[in-house]
């Protein structure tokens, strides 16, 4: 499967209006098909745009940053990582969830998520962290499986056979 996640758009979904560098705006990620869909709105559009929350899967305010001022960001051994974190979110089952978690911790070792907060959803009732991607400037949700010793290390050993990571590379702290 390919998973990848759309850079911020040049311009408002709604209204079409190029934004400015360093403008405020909207923007939201959400799954259709396992696949995200990035929309990014001005303020305006945001305000008035039909309802659409139940199928958000996140969603964060930013500003936006001309791809001419922004400076390139290196792609680096973390590509696969990454891709295996956004697969894994997609799909659904406690397997994925487990992968997506130390993905997403490894990740943040690495720096490419920032950790911002922790939340309890409230359908669920369970505890969600959420990680700015600042590779692909994204905020994504990755729930807490509250796994055990045996599959935390079922999962590090995935990860290593998968994508080579050294023993101790990864790591879930
Ligand atoms: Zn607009």
């Amino acid at each position: 499967m390919e998973i990848e996640v759309q850079k911020e758009s040049p311009h408002c979904i709604g209204c079409n209006e190029a934004f400015v560098n360093g403008q405020k705006h909207h923007s939201l990620l959400r799954i259709d098909a396992n696949n995200f869909i990035r929309e990014d709105y001005c303020e305006k559009c945001w305000a008035t745009r039909p309802d659409a929350v139940e199928t958000t899967y996140s969603h964060w305010e930013t500003r936006y940053r001309d791809p001419a001022a922004a400076k390139a960001t290196p792609e680096g051994q973390f590509m696969p990582l990454l891709k295996l974190c956004y697969e894994s979110i997609s799909q659904e089952g406690r397997e994925f969830e487990a992968t997506a978690y130390v993905s997403a911790l490894v990740l943040r070792r690495q720096k490419v998520f920032r950790f911002i907060r922790e939340e309890k959803e409230a359908s669920s009732q369970r505890n969600v962290l959420i990680f700015a991607d600042k590779y692909n400037d994204t905020q994504i949700r990755v729930i807490d499986p509250q796994l055990t010793e045996t599959e935390l290390r079922g999962v590090k050993q995935k990860l290593e056979e998968q994508l080579g990571y050294g023993k101790g590379q990864v790591d879930e702290r």
